[in-house]
């Protein structure tokens, strides 16, 4: 498990948790915000974290303020499934541990700090990243 104690883990999840729901709370403001009926309607429906058929629903909306918020709830849910399983809190790239520091600052990070420098460095200096 990373040597992430359990109260480490519920920690975590809280953040996510805690995260997800600001998010929540700005996409639902700026849906309600619009006059279209369909957004309004829309926020109505962004009840439970976790709801992975209303993020798909506003992934395929042409909606871009709301963009990077529904994209960072993706990361979070993916965060959050992760924290069920056994590779949580590990480095996706070198499988070392990300650390519990970094966590709490960046819950959503998949990488230690060495693999996320060397991965921004690269897609830094590439114009086509391939992964
Ligand atoms: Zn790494």
């Amino acid at each position: 498990m990373a040597g992430l104690t359990k109260e480490q883990l519920a920690k975590l999840k809280r953040e996510l948790q805690h995260r997800y729901l600001k998010l929540q709370k700005e996409v639902r403001s700026e849906l309600g915000s619009s006059s279209d009926q369909r957004h309004i309607s829309l926020a109505s429906t962004l009840n439970d974290v976790g709801d992975n058929s209303v993020v798909d629903m506003l992934m395929d909306l042409d909606a871009t303020i709301i963009d990077r918020q529904v994209h960072e709830m993706r990361k979070i849910e993916i965060s959050l499934n992760n924290l069920l399983g056994n590779n949580f809190g590990n480095c996706i790239d070198c499988s070392e541990k990300i650390g519990f520091d970094r966590l709490m600052a960046f819950p959503t990070a998949q990488r230690c700090i060495t693999c996320q420098n060397r991965h921004e460095k690269i897609y830094a200096h590439e114009s086509n990243p391939t992964l």
